[in-house]
């Protein structure tokens, strides 16, 4: 009789845990996957895909003022977001199935219950059924923080509930000055909604480059959005169907919805992560690993969201695969963090992969930048007030591209594009040397020729 009843055990159904389920039964392991909600996880059913679907939705607002320039007259349009969350309802009810009937033509079985741990060796389901494991893989994500509880939390909404909403709000406000918080600042506003969002530092997307963030902010504020800084959300009122947001400032803001977005925490509560001596990274809270994503406990490994490492799906599919391959295909895998290229879905989007001139700065004596603003083709005739941001960061002593940092038009796609040669650690000269392709954007990146900024540091005496 086998020693266990699987060989291994995968709690969470999303991108890690799905893609290590698979790759592990492709070796020939005996497979089990819990998944306590839908098949998919966090991108699959309330991120990266219906997000992706809102924001093409929202954008289409603009592609019609900017016809006018080009000719069309269009008539009275109209918008209706039942629609449009009945369509992207349906498309996600389609990938759930596809991410169940893919794990299970891969031979591994999926139990649709909440499984935590009782030992290292052992899972209780919510059905009451143990399972005992040679190997188990934590991969249960990350959740909404609500943040201090302020007076009225109970009225604050999530991403996970704007993915639902029954009307499309008229006026809407959204604290937090991250990912979440402007792609859907840039939502809702595509849509027709007065956005107001509230920031407590003294610039969005604070970690991105300098340059990035003013930019951003400066183009979001043209589309119409209020952006607040230096405060932060202390009290919502309800009244019937409307709100007011108190802010620290002392200012008030009526709207319809209130949403928070305001970073994610790792799902590590209730797991029985002490019974199996499974430890906590003192450090982020999510589950402590090694490089090889191995916690304190030899045959428990964790990757995804719940480690808290680089919260991306590529980057949980990646740990999930490298786990498998390590431990099930006699192929050991570590997965590479460094240069990992990230895309912020505002409107403008962001594109960015590298380091941004403050990092470049202070690790590097002699750094170059290499940065144009401009007013992109379409909007000369659509007349719209626009500039596109592209910036190069260069290490002026080997002349390695550090970092590129893109805000317009098609940012997400020409960073994945660029992330290729930054990762191959390519030169400004190999830049130079890449014939442009016109009328693009993106030409702007090999044709840049003379630094706007040289950086050097001076020996210390
Ligand atoms: P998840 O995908 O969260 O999967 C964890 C699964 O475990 C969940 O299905 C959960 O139900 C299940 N689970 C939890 N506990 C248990 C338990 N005890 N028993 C059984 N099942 C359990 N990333 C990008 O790269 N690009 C984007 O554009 C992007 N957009 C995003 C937009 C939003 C609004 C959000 C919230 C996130 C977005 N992300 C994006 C991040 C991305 O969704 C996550 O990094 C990714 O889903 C992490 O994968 P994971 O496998 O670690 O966890
Ligand atoms: P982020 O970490 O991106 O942003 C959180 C924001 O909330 C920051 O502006 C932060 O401010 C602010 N904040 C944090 N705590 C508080 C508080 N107590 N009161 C007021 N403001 C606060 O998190 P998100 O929730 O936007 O997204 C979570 C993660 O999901 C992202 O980091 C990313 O990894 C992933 N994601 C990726 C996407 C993509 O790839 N396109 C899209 C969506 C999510 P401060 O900067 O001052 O700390």
């Amino acid at each position: 009789m086998a020693e266990f009843d699987v060989d291994l055990f995968v709690i969470g159904g999303g991108s890690g845990g799905v893609r290590a389920a698979r790759i592990a039964a492709n070796y020939g392991a005996k497979v089990m996957v819990a998944e306590e909600y839908r098949m998919g996880g966090t991108c699959v059913i309330r991120g990266c895909v219906p997000k992706k679907l809102f924001v093409i939705g929202s954008h289409v607002h603009q592609e019609i003022e900017d016809a006018a320039g080009f000719g069309w007259s269009i008539g009275q349009v109209s918008f209706d977001w039942a629609t449009l969350v009945a369509n992207k309802d349906k498309e996600i009810a389609r990938l759930e199935g596809a991410y169940t009937t893919n794990v299970e033509k891969s031979g591994a079985r999926i139990v649709k219950t909440r499984a935590v741990l009782e030992d290292a060796h052992t899972i209780r389901l919510a059905t009451g059924e143990k399972v005992t494991a040679k190997y188990i893989l934590i991969a249960t994500g990350g959740a909404p923080n609500h943040g201090p509880a302020v007076p009225g939390i109970e009225h604050v909404i999530s991403s996970n509930e704007a993915f639902h909403l029954k009307e499309l709000p008229k006026r809407i406000v959204i604290q937090g000055g991250g990912y979440i918080a402007l792609e859907f600042a840039g939502i809702f506003a595509g849509f027709g909604s007065d956005v107001t969002v509230v920031y407590r530092g003294d610039n969005i997307l604070r970690g991105f480059d300098e340059d990035v963030r003013k930019h951003v902010r400066t183009e979001m504020e043209k589309r119409g959005i209020t952006i607040i800084t230096g405060c932060t959300v202390s009290k919502v009122d309800k009244h019937g169907k409307d709100y007011t947001t108190h802010l620290s400032s002392g200012s008030s803001i009526a709207s319809d919805q209130v949403m928070f977005a305001i970073g994610r925490h790792p799902n590590v509560r209730g797991l029985g992560l002490e019974a199996a001596g499974v430890a906590i990274n003192p450090a982020n809270g999510g589950i402590q690993v090694d490089g090889w994503s191995k916690t304190s406990v030899d045959n428990i490994y964790a990757v995804g969201d719940v480690t808290h490492r680089t919260n991306l799906t590529p980057v949980a599919i990646r740990e999930g695969h490298a786990f498998a391959d390590t431990v099930f295909g006699k192929r050991p895998v570590q997965v590479d963090h460094a240069t990992i290229p990230t895309a912020v879905f505002s409107q403008p989007e962001v594109g960015t992969v590298g380091l941004t001139e403050e990092e470049a700065r202070a690790q590097y004596s002699h750094v170059d930048i290499y940065k144009t603003d401009f007013r992109p083709i379409k909007a000369t005739m659509s007349g719209r007030d626009t500039r596109v941001l592209m910036k190069l960061v260069v290490d002026g002593s080997s002349d390695r591209v550090l970092g590129c940092h893109i805000v317009g038009d098609a940012a997400a796609e020409i960073t994945q594009a660029v992330a290729i040669a930054v990762k191959m650690k390519a030169t400004k000269a190999d830049f130079d040397a890449t014939v442009a392709l016109h009328p693009t954007a993106s030409e702007e990146l090999v044709t840049m020729r003379t630094p706007t900024a040289r950086h050097v540091r001076q020996a210390a005496e």
